[in-house]
């Protein structure tokens, strides 16, 4: 039959030609430190749920008294009729945990950076951006007018060429993930900031996988290196660490006015049911109690060791996002597929994510391993390493 939609199909061939077609896993149980996916029982290595917040009691019993005071939908956009007190609530916690003046949250992440890049920048302005920077970043600075420069991984000394070639331009905003998704490597804010001081620019730190792991209580990658009130722009997302769902900017009171005003992604759209911002609340209180994020870390630090003793090449990983490179992305793929079938659950990564030569398996551990998931993990990488001749 001849329709307008024939495309697809080649278009679908084409990936899948390519080993670019990429299947969706499903769970058929709670998101934990061990799930079923695709009717099978495994330990997982593959979710952003840092503090294992996604199923905790506290978060759904918040959300659960929440739906009987303000029921579930909001029923508008935020600025027509959409925000109930528990939304201010919601920022006023947020922006408590972040030491900031103010917090403007957005449904999600990806929302919080394309909005926000596309109301702050515009002609005459330049945007410059690490080169392994979040697709959500990518797509905020394709949403305006303004030149764009990429720098080269971390690199401050070329960062601070492109600076000074730059100074003739209106406004300035140089953006960066505070913690980097696919090699657990962290941003050098300090030196950043430092930059951004002398060739007077604009910060911005996309902290997705910064909140929750890094810095006091989780407080981020600003908090780590202590460098309050020299990042103009933070953002963050409630959808890893914290178990729910959301993004948000931090920074002045005015900021948040501003962006209240002219982020298109906060103004077009319906927000939060009142549930998630009462899980959201909840969350923030239970990582400020104190112990998530200190289990964390003792389990990153665990099997982090655990996997290089065993001669994994894990790159240049400083967080809980361990990569575990094993170069060609058949064998990335087949590493996936024998660890799954030890009941380790893991997520290969490949081109276009990261360089054809170094395909990788992504673990990222959580709070709520025990270790004797942890020596469960170790032991399967141990067969299927030796078993693919990757050590
Ligand atoms: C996940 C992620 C986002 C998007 O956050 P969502 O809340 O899931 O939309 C943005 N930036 C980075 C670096 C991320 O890893």
């Amino acid at each position: 039959m001849k329709s307008g939609l024939n495309f697809l199909s080649e278009e679908l061939a084409r990936l899948k030609k390519e080993n670019l077609y990429v299947t969706m896993p499903v769970l058929s149980s709670q998101q934990s430190s061990r799930v079923i996916v695709n009717g099978k029982n495994v330990i997982s290595l593959a979710s952003n749920n840092y503090l294992g917040f996604a199923n905790n009691p506290r978060l759904s019993n918040a959300a659960k008294q929440a739906i009987d005071k303000w029921g579930f939908g909001t029923g508008a956009v935020r600025m027509i009729s959409g925000t109930m007190d528990i939304h201010l609530e919601m920022e006023q916690a947020l922006a408590k945990f972040k030491h900031a003046e103010d917090v403007l949250v957005f449904v999600a992440g990806i929302a919080a950076n394309r909005g926000t890049i596309q109301a702050m920048m515009g002609e005459g302005d330049v945007i410059i951006s690490d080169e392994l920077n979040h697709g959500s970043i990518i797509d905020g600075v394709r949403l305006t007018k303004s030149e764009r420069k990429i720098f080269p991984h971390k690199n401050t000394a070329e960062l601070e060429k492109v600076l000074k070639e730059s100074q003739s331009f209106r406004r300035r905003l140089i953006v960066t993930d505070g913690v980097f998704s696919m090699d657990g490597d962290i941003a050098p804010l300090p030196e950043i900031t430092r930059l951004a001081e002398e060739y007077d620019s604009i910060v911005m730190v996309d902290d997705a996988h910064g909140d929750g792991v890094l810095g006091k209580h989780g407080r981020g990658t600003v908090d780590h290196f202590n460098l309050h009130g020299k990042v103009d722009i933070e953002m963050g997302t409630m959808s890893k660490a914290f178990g729910c769902l959301g993004g948000y900017i931090a920074g002045r009171k005015e900021l948040k006015d501003y962006l209240t005003q002219t982020a298109r992604t906060f103004l077009f759209t319906t927000g939060h049911p009142p549930a998630v911002c009462a899980a959201i609340i909840e969350a923030l209180k239970m990582v400020q109690e104190g112990g998530h994020v200190e289990n964390l870390w003792k389990n990153t630090r665990y099997f982090k060791k655990g996997l290089q003793n065993l001669g994994f090449n894990t790159g240049n990983s400083e967080t809980p996002i361990t990569p575990v490179i094993v170069g060609d992305s058949g064998l990335a793929l087949k590493l996936g597929d024998d660890l799954f079938s030890q009941g380790v659950f893991v997520k290969p990564i490949v081109y276009p994510l990261v360089a054809k030569d170094k395909a990788r398996v992504r673990t990222i551990v959580t709070a709520i391993h025990t270790q004797d998931d942890l020596d469960t993990c170790l032991n399967a990488f141990e067969k299927s390493g030796k078993k693919l001749g990757i050590i």
